[in-house]
């Protein structure tokens, strides 16, 4: 039959990759109760990137567990996050005209460096201003299964910015978001009342050459590892006290391959670091937080964190074709804001198309129409959705009632076919790529 994975989450004394600790997954098949378990990598979905495997009952001999050891010292970066902060005090007192950036090693050269580098490409004339946007300097990494880089709009980075402000946030905890972590920063260095921190939380290291240990940490949001050990454990800490009353909130933009409980396992102990940092008062509290992350995964994440609720904003992408914002003809973009906070207090701009609806308490997209029936503005994509009597919910525009299979769905579709469910959804009878949640409008 069918095999299917499942994620068994972090477990105690789990083998390490260059990555930190694996991850203990069960590939399970049809008709077996209890599939093997083994450990993969926790950061990269393609073998390419990591090839880490291992039986959790496997034997694993003294001579492999050093080889392995080395093997992880060695693909660590070639400079340390200290080095780079003195790299980057000695960048900056070069002039301009020495001032370069190798773009096959996406690293800042110093003059001494030039000549191992002279037959890879570069930039010159790094002006401080681009120092201070690394996200434009540095490519996108985009392979999809693991670092997944989509960059937000300036609109989008502007507008959670705004909100988050306007919210009364103090403090910004910037998990997989280098771009609103720039804006932040710039905008300290700029305005002399604008008194917001952020600290970054990445795996992708590029960024400790422009970022001090204080506002960046090399970190897996998928296993909460800190590559920076207790000192780096201990920075992230510090920065969730609330001193002077300056509130926290976390944000983050996580790639969207799936993992979902890998994910939530995390920030719950960033929620719990958060918790502690307070001797009481914190106690029901939980850490304010935005999970921007693909509307079709709501139901994953409220199984997680049944506190949030999903809001209507569309947040788009620089890099990313498909997700663009609406109105132009563009295709919609399927990302949404997941949130903690009372929605009615996430005010959506009225000029973008979003309205107040005063039965949901929550502003909505000008298509999310109120359905009656089920006492709430239903539509998850924008467009206005129909009651279907027979589901007893609302759905798809373009979706209709199947009396084979008992249930709406697209006009185009086998009935009863039931395979290992989708890697989006989660449902059975279709593939990813044929996946409703997906489809266009
Ligand atoms: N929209 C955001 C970027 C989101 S892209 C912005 O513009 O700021 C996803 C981010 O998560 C990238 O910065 C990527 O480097 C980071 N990332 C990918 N895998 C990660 C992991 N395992 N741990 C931590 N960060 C990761
Ligand atoms: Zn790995
Ligand atoms: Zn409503
Ligand atoms: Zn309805
Ligand atoms: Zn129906």
């Amino acid at each position: 039959g069918p095999a299917a994975l499942a994620l068994l989450g972090p477990a105690p004394g789990a083998p390490c990759c260059p990555h930190g600790p694996a991850l203990l997954f069960v590939k399970t098949s049809q008709g077996t109760e209890e599939g093997r378990r083994f450990y993969a990598c926790s950061a990269c979905r393609d073998r390419k990137d990591c090839n880490f495997f291992q039986w959790e009952d496997e034997k694993v001999s003294e001579a492999r567990l050093a080889a392995r050891e080395e093997y992880n010292r060695s693909q660590q970066p070639c400079f340390t996050h200290r080095q780079n902060v003195d790299r980057y005090k000695n960048f900056v007192l070069l002039q301009l005209s020495k001032r370069r950036f190798c773009q096959e090693c996406q690293q800042l050269l110093l003059p001494a460096e030039w000549k191992k580098h002279s037959d890879h490409q570069f930039l010159c004339d790094i002006t401080t201003a681009q120092l201070k946007t690394p996200s434009q300097l540095l490519y996108p990494l985009e392979n999809k299964k693991t670092n997944a880089q989509y960059l937000f709009t300036d609109r989008s980075c502007q507008f959670l910015l705004n909100l988050l402000t306007d919210l009364g946030f103090r403090r910004v905890l910037s998990v997989g978001t280098p771009r609103l972590h720039e804006m932040i920063q710039s905008k300290a260095a700029q305005e002399e009342e604008f008194n917001v921190r952020s600290l970054l939380l990445d795996i992708d290291f590029r960024y400790s050459q422009f970022y001090t240990e204080d506002e960046f940490c090399h970190y897996n949001m998928f296993n909460h590892h800190f590559f920076g050990g207790e000192a780096a454990r201990e920075t992230c800490r510090k920065f969730l006290c609330e001193e002077n009353g300056e509130r926290v909130i976390m944000v983050t933009d996580p790639p969207f391959g799936g993992l979902v409980e890998a994910l939530a396992s995390s920030f719950k102990k960033l929620m719990a670091m958060w918790r502690e940092t307070e001797k009481e008062g914190h106690d029901k509290r939980e850490m304010p937080m935005f999970w921007i992350f693909p509307y079709f995964f709501e139901s994953r994440i409220l199984d997680f964190f049944p506190s949030f609720s999903m809001m209507d904003y569309q947040v788009d992408y620089d890099n990313h074709a498909l997700y663009k914002h609406g109105k132009t003809g563009r295709r919609q973009s399927p990302v949404r804001i997941f949130t903690n906070l009372t929605p009615s207090m996430i005010v959506l701009p009225e000029e973008e198309g979003y309205r107040f609806c005063t039965v949901c308490q929550r502003y909505v997209s000008s298509g999310n129409q109120h359905c009656e029936i089920c006492n709430s503005c239903t539509s998850k994509d924008g467009r206005r959705w129909k009651h279907c009597v027979l589901c007893k919910k609302c759905v798809k525009p373009s979706w209709f009632h199947c009396d084979n299979c008992k249930c709406c769905t697209l006009q185009k579709h086998s009935c009863e076919k039931t395979d290992s469910g989708c890697f989006v959804c989660g449902k059975a009878g279709h593939k990813r790529s044929a996946c409703p949640s997906l489809s266009r409008s």
